[in-house]
């Protein structure tokens, strides 16, 4: 049994590695600092990755996810 709790644990970290900076980068962020955020905190950082709001990508203030203007620089967000 012990086996399988660490396999559990090492497929969760390798998914936090592999999906927090992806997400983060995404959303505006550094895929490099969440990177090693996933490194260190996989699970934390793949839910942090998932709740937070992402940045303009003009002037990188925090935006709604709905956005469809920036309200800090008023640029055009084509979000998908
Ligand atoms: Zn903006």
């Amino acid at each position: 049994m012990e086996i399988i709790t660490n396999l559990i644990f090492w497929i969760v970290w390798i998914v936090g590695i592999i999906f927090a900076p992806r997400i983060a980068s995404n959303k505006g962020y550094s895929g490099f600092a969440w990177f090693l955020y996933g490194l260190l905190l996989a699970p934390i950082a793949i839910v942090h990755a998932l709740l937070m709001s992402p940045l303009c990508p003009y002037c990188t203030e925090k935006i709604n996810r709905n956005a469809k203007r920036c309200p800090h620089c008023t640029s055009e967000l084509n979000n998908t």
